[in-house]
C-alpha cells in the first residue's frame, strides 16, 4: 500500500500535521517509537500555549492533541524509522523491526532529544541519580540536595519544579548571567530553595551506587571544589533527532534540517517540522504551526 504521507513523530509538530493531514482526506498515519508526546510528554506544566491560561500539564495537552489527531482520521502506529530511501518518486522507509512502508511524501517531526554533559560518572550514574528528566525523577528527591546543570528555559523551569521536591536545588551555570526569559528568572531569583553556583562548570559527577557529589570549577577564579548533592539534573541543550536523514536532506552544523517557509527540505517529497527542523524558537507554539505548514504543503505538492 503507499500512503500520501508518513508523519515521523508524534509530538506537537506531528500530531499538529496529523491533524491538517487528516482533515485535508490525505492517507498516511503517524509514526512515533514511544508514545506520542515527545518533550512536551515530561514537561510539568505549560503555561505559554494560546487559550491555556491555567497552566495544563505537557501530559493532558498531549492526549488532546493526539484525540484530536485520532478524530480526523489519523491513526498512531509504533515503530522506528531506521533509514528512508527515495525509490523513484515514492519513498521507502525501512524501520527498525525491518518492516518497509512506502509513502509519496514524509513529514520529519522527530525532534530533540536532551544534550550530555560528557563528564566522568554522568553515564555510569545515569538512572542512579543522574536525570535528564525532572518530571519523571524529581519525586524521588523529597528533601534531598540536587544540582540542575545549565542556565536555559529548561535548567530554570526545572530547577523551580524540582523545588516542589528537594529541600536544596543548585543551578551551576557556566556563566554570570542567565539564558532563561526573564519570567523564569524572577521566579527562580525569589525561591528561598534555589542557589545559583555562577560561572561554574561540572567536571566530575562522583558517586558509588549512587551520585553523592559534584565537582565544580570555578572559571573564573580557577578554584575548585565539591558540592554534596543526592542529584543531577541536566539541561544544556537539546540535540536534534535526525541521524537517520543525514546526507538524504541538507542540515546545519548541529543536525537541525534547512526547510523553506513551506517546511520543504532539499529533498522534494520530505519536510520537517517541529524541534529538528533549524529555526530561532523552539516553542509548542511554532512546532504546531509547522506541522500544519507541512501537512499544508504536502496536500498542495500532491495535488
Ligand atoms: P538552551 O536554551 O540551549 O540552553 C542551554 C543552557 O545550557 C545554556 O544556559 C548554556 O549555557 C548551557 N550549556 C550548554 N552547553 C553546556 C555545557 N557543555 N556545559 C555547561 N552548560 C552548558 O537549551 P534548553 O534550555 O534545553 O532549551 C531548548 C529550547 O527549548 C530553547 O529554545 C528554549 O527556549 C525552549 N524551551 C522553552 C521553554 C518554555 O517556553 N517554558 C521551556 C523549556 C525549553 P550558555 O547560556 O552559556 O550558552
Amino acid at each position: 500500500m503507499i500512503h500520501d504521507v508518513v508523519i515521523i513523530g508524534g509530538g506537537p509538530a506531528g500530531l499538529a500535521a496529523a491533524i491538517y493531514a487528516g482533515r485535508a482526506k490525505l492517507k498516511g498515519f503517524v509514526l512515533e517509537k514511544m508514545s506520542p508526546g515527545g518533550q512536551v510528554l515530561v514537561t510539568d506544566m505549560v503555561e505559554n500555549y494560546p487559550g491555556f491560561m491555567e497552566p495544563i500539564s505537557g501530559f493532558e495537552l498531549v492526549e488532546k492533541f493526539t484525540a484530536h489527531a485520532k478524530r480526523f482520521g489519523m491513526p498512531i502506529e509504533t515503530g522506528e524509522v531506521e533509514r528512508i530511501e527515495p525509490v523513484g518518486d515514492q519513498f521507502s522507509l525501512i524501520l527498525t523491526d525491518e518492516r518497509t512502508i512506502t509513502a509519496r511524501s514524509v513529514i520529519v517531526a522527530t525532534g530533540a532529544t536532551h544534550r550530555k554533559l560528557g563528564v566522568k560518572g554522568e553515564q555510569e550514574l545515569t538512572g542512579r541519580g543522574v536525570s535528564y528528566c525532572a518530571t519523571c525523577d524529581g519525586p524521588f528527591f523529597r528533601d534531598q540536595v540536587v544540582a540542575v546543570v545549565g542556565g536555559g528555559d529548561s535548567a530554570v523551569q526545572e530547577a523551580i519544579f524540582l523545588t516542589k521536591f528537594a529541600k536544596k536545588v543548585y543551578v551551576i551555570h557556566r556563566r554570570d548571567e542567565l539564558r532563561a526569559i526573564k519570567i523564569l528568572q524572577e521566579r527562580a531569583f525569589a525561591n528561598d530553595k534555589i542557589d545559583f553556583v555562577w560561572d561554574s562548570i561540572v567536571e566530575e559527577i562522583e558517586g558509588k551506587d549512587q551520585v553523592q557529589a559534584v565537582k565544580i570549577l570555578n572559571k573564573k577564579s580557577g578554584k575548585q571544589s565539591r558540592l554534596e548533592v543526592d542529584g543531577v539534573f541536566i539541561f544544556i541543550g537539546i540535540q536534534p533527532i535526525t541521524d537517520f536523514v543525514k546526507g538524504l536532506v541538507d542540515t546545519d552544523e548541529r543536525g537541525f534540517i534547512k526547510t523553506d517557509q513551506w517546511m520543504r527540505t532539499s529533498f522534494k517529497g520530505i519536510y520537517a517540522a517541529g524541534d529538528c527542523r533549524q529555526k530561532p524558537l523552539l516553542q509548542i507554539v511554532t512546532a504546531v504551526a509547522e506541522g500544519a505548514t507541512a501537512a499544508y504543503a504536502v496536500e498542495h505538492d500532491l495535488a
